[in-house]
């Protein structure tokens, strides 16, 4: 017999509930505040995410029940399989046992559609026809689009131009799923059209497609805007991917010393982190990373500080680490690792010490990558990448120190979406890029004179 590879749930096994964080905190996350530094109150949010949506955004309970109709749909491909990474173990000729949740067995191939499915059916529950969105490299315009499918919801997408031209399956997997995807900025938005006004060229950025989106949500008939990262109640979504990852574990006796997922707004390294942080803030020693690319080092280079989440700063001012509002990333190919921002609650808890925070180059994780299709097969998304990139050296440092160190990572996702990316590293044409001073300088620019969160 071999030995095993897939840890499995049975579908009764999946988590009833997701975890929110927020209740074990050992200080409590700053609120989002307005332009004065007053914290802004439900109603300011209420033209843009439905009230239920809302009060979870700001629950402080630990335990909140996934509705029945949100479980039928995750049952479609949760529980995800909990791999044990023999094949790169014996690549890397490591001691250390390496485990990862593939979330690339999802309709769209990402962890997205967890909070998508969710956030789709409480907009249907309080009565909205249509949700608009903004997407960067099209995994999260794609999730929505499947989301909205399931619920019965219209689905309005953003899409960052540099991607909409790079990756045109990605529109189509969205209109495969009946939804309706623009690139952004477009000439649909007054926000769109400024910017196209000013910089007729522009590759795009999240920010301004986040702000076309919700000027169509607020300015739509029963619409409303839907966010596929960042926020904590999307972070929450995501537990369910952790709190599988543990019941995994104890089937197999073991438990993680690591804990490793890329970051680009947050989502999937909290969605895996997050419950393990539960045990850490009891007692636990467990070493949490969250991996970005050295292109967009919000995490490590970019101040802690109170910042809008969109170009046109139609959103609250969120307590995080940014780059500035008006940050366009250099091009890059993990297109979902380019946001300016980084979630409220991941932020928070590299303040508290309860995580850490690596950048790496792309080369690098290219390189991570296909040691990882030769060995275990499965193609990773770009952002992917980064996570893996971080386990290799985790393993290679457990071989040199010769230690049984045992890690654990989100496999956030597969990139057979993205293989323009694997393109372009075979020939040759990728380069490894820091964000220089100067760029960072002028995008940080644009927080100046904003309200500061306390504890700066
Ligand atoms: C969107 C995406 C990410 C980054 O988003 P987070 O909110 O940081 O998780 C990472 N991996 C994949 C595959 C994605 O689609």
């Amino acid at each position: 017999m071999p030995e095993q590879v897939k840890i499995l749930l049975n579908e009764d096994e999946m988590p009833r509930q997701w975890y929110n964080i927020q209740a074990d905190l050992p200080k409590p996350c700053p609120p989002p505040v307005d332009k004065d530094g007053n914290p802004i109150g439900p109603d300011t949010l209420a033209p843009v995410f439905p009230m239920n949506l809302i009060e979870q955004e700001v629950s402080q309970e630990r335990w909140i029940d996934i509705p029945e109709p949100v479980l039928d749909v995750l049952m479609q491909w949760r529980p995800s399989p909990l791999y044990r990474a023999r094949k790169l173990e014996k690549a890397l000729g490591t001691p250390a046992r390496i485990y990862y949740k593939n979330e690339g067995v999802s309709p769209p191939g990402s962890h997205k559609p967890n909070t998508a499915v969710a956030q789709a059916y409480y907009n249907k529950e309080f009565g909205i026809k249509r949700l608009t969105t903004e997407t960067g490299a099209g995994q999260w315009g794609s999730a929505l689009a499947y989301g909205c499918k399931q619920m019965g919801l219209e689905c309005k997408v953003y899409m960052v131009r540099i991607s909409f031209d790079q990756k045109p399956f990605r529109k189509i997997m969205m209109q495969t799923w009946g939804a309706n995807c623009v690139a952004s900025p477009s000439t649909e938005t007054q926000a769109g059209r400024a910017i196209l006004k000013e910089y007729p060229d522009t590759p795009g950025s999240l920010g301004i497609a986040i702000s076309e989106a919700i000027e169509a949500a607020v300015t739509g008939k029963d619409s409303r805007y839907s966010l596929g990262s960042v926020l904590n109640h999307v972070l929450m979504h995501q537990t369910v991917i952790g709190l599988e990852a543990k019941k995994q574990f104890e089937k197999v006796g073991d438990y993680p010393d690591v804990v490793i997922g890329c970051a680009g707004g947050g989502s999937n390294f909290a969605g895996i982190s997050f419950p393990f942080i539960c045990d850490k803030i009891a007692g636990k020693e467990i070493k949490v990373v969250a991996v970005e690319p050295s292109a967009c080092p919000t995490l490590t280079r970019a101040p802690y500080a109170y910042d809008s989440g969109d170009v046109a700063m139609m959103t609250p001012l969120l307590p995080m680490h940014s780059l500035g509002h008006t940050f366009v990333p250099p091009p890059i190919h993990a297109g979902g690792l380019r946001y300016h921002g980084m979630a409220p609650l991941v932020s928070h808890c590299l303040k508290l010490g309860l995580i850490e925070a690596g950048a790496l180059h792309q080369l690098e994780c290219y390189e991570a990558a296909l040691m990882f299709a030769y060995s275990e097969g499965f193609i990773p998304a770009p952002e992917t990448s980064h996570a893996i990139a971080q386990v290799v050296r985790e393993a290679r440092l457990a071989k040199e120190e010769g230690r049984e160190r045992v890690i654990l990572f989100n496999w956030s996702g597969h990139g057979l979406m993205d293989l323009t990316g694997y393109q372009a590293y075979f020939d040759g044409k990728l380069e490894d890029y820091a964000l220089p001073e100067e760029q960072m300088m002028r995008s940080l620019a644009s927080m100046e004179g904003l309200p500061k969160p306390p504890s700066a």
